[in-house]
């Protein structure tokens, strides 16, 4: 079914969960360094094996980055809270069990707004955020696109067991079935942004560092009440659990695709299965997981290795007060400085170019010409390549630097898109890619008096015309210029030149 029709006739209800991996030197309950960098099963230690005998120790980084999240979150902090054990079988987990928390979480009750390009705004539940570790790697060799099914054999790598998570469940939301796509990509975005505003991780996206399981469910229009929803589960829809989707497009796209599912089950009268999903970019659909009950037996219980975590007010009170400035307030500010509509605003942060604009900014070019670089040419190219701005292969600085050469006349805007397109393709840094094919402006008087000579030669009416103080064809000449010099004069140099010539 269509999408506009499916949310004419049913009700979307999301819930999001988002774990995202801490920036600490080592992980979460021993001294192993964290390194994804170094050879499988290096970056380890008795602790992150689970070795018997290994006794976990709580790094106070942790605790400190989810308090940081939880306040950024305007969430409580519970001024006691204890890891407890989540029992599971999985290759890659050697002690059969996650050190993780359960019903006593650091941070509880918060919400943050997020805004949309509509210049509407959209309260979105937080109902907790928890402390855990990550689980090893499995890579299955052998089998079609790296899944178990079909394989020959399977590698485990503890390298990752024991990096440190917070996640971050929302309450679920209910808004206009138009908007829900694009606001739980927003949502998720707003969370990226707050993570590094925080420096609490490098969160990136594309290097899995934010991945979010996205909770999608329908119910008939007007059955239940819309917005933050905190009572009524029982009127929503049955849900599925779309995992580890992980980047903003893919998640617009993931809810869009299940909105569209589950209208048609319902719409044939069947029942939608309560189960997990696996999202997959390059078919931009999602596929069936494993059935997921509400009441997966984990058999939660306290870890008794690991002492309660108490956080004195002071304690807490004086991470509030060194907070840096948050997205929210930042996005307020800089709309200001830039000097910009709440429309023009919002198409940045939907493009997700903010940070882009703003790192250009820093790296010296105006707010205006950083944002028709990166909302201009960038985007078009990144919609033809089908790929997020932030990972075109040129920085801000770059984009910068071109700006500052077309600003001092060392190269002209035509120019400049064609050494945009040489670092675009990894050729090299802006200066050597205009030295190497001698792209900088010809501003050589001697060079540019050869070229209009040139085009005079080649259009002797143009000439006799301006000869006799008809200056109208002036552009015939200038264009002739222009291709003689392959597009490297400096137009109104050019211009100024050829008026001067045949002023006497
Ligand atoms: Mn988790």
């Amino acid at each position: 079914m269509r999408f506009e029709k499916a949310i004419s006739k049913y009700q979307p209800t999301i819930g999001i969960e988002v774990h995202v991996e801490l920036d600490t030197l080592t992980k979460i309950f021993c001294p192993a360094k964290i390194d994804f960098d170094a050879e499988p099963n290096l970056a380890i230690s008795p602790v992150s094996l689970g070795l018997p005998g290994a006794l976990p120790v709580v790094n106070e980084k942790v605790i400190e980055y989810a308090c940081k999240i939880g306040l950024a979150l305007n969430a409580k902090i519970a001024e006691k809270c204890i890891f407890a054990r989540k029992n599971y079988f999985y290759p890659d987990l050697t002690k059969n069990f996650q050190t993780s928390q359960s019903d006593e979480p650091i941070v509880y009750d918060g919400n943050i707004e997020v805004s949309l390009s509509n210049g509407k705004t959209y309260k979105i539940g937080i109902e907790r955020a928890h402390m855990e570790e990550d689980a090893g790697k499995n890579t299955h060799v052998g089998g079609a696109s790296g899944r178990i099914q079909g394989a020959k054999y399977s590698l485990v790598d503890y390298n990752r067991a024991g990096v440190p998570l917070v996640e971050i469940v929302s309450r679920p939301f209910s808004y206009e079935g138009e908007i829900m796509p694009q606001l739980a990509a927003a949502y998720v975005r707003s969370l990226r942004d707050i993570f590094k505003a925080l420096g609490v991780s490098k969160a990136q996206m594309e290097k899995g560092n934010v991945r979010a399981d996205i909770n999608v469910s329908l119910s008939p229009i007007d059955s239940h009440e819309c917005g933050v929803i905190t009572t009524g589960f029982e009127k929503l829809g049955t849900r599925t659990e779309t995992k580890n989707v992980n980047s903003f497009r893919s998640i617009t796209n993931a809810v869009r695709f299940e909105i569209e599912r589950q209208a048609d089950i319902l719409e044939a009268g069947e029942e939608v299965l309560q189960e997990t999903r696996h999202w997959h970019e390059n078919t931009a659909s999602t596929s069936s997981g494993r059935p997921k009950s509400d009441s997966d037996d984990y058999r939660y219980f306290p870890e008794p290795n690991l002492v309660p975590i108490i956080l004195t007010k002071e304690y807490v009170e004086n991470l509030r007060a060194n907070l840096p400035e948050l997205p929210a307030k930042k996005n307020a500010r800089l709309k200001l400085e830039w000097n910009l509509a709440d429309k023009e605003f919002n198409d940045i942060l939907n493009a997700n170019a903010l940070s882009l604009i703003e790192q250009t900014v820093l790296a010296g070019c105006s707010p205006d010409s950083a944002r028709k670089w990166w909302m201009g040419e960038l985007s078009r190219i990144a919609k033809e390549k089908n790929t997020d701005l932030e990972d075109l292969p040129i920085t801000a600085t770059q984009i910068a630097q071109i700006q500052k050469k077309i600003e001092d006349k060392q190269i002209t805007d035509k120019i400049a898109r064609q050494v945009l397109t040489a670092v675009l393709a990894g050729e090299g840094e802006v200066d050597s890619i205009i030295d190497k094919q001698g792209l900088a402006t010809v501003s050589d008087d001697n060079a540019l008096e050869d070229a209009i000579k040139e085009a005079i030669e080649r259009n002797p009416d143009v000439a006799q015309k301006l000869s006799s103080g008809n200056m109208a064809p002036i552009g015939v000449l200038i264009g002739t210029v222009m291709k003689i010099t392959r597009g490297q004069a400096d137009a109104g140099k050019v211009r100024q030149m050829i008026m001067a010539k045949f002023k006497s």
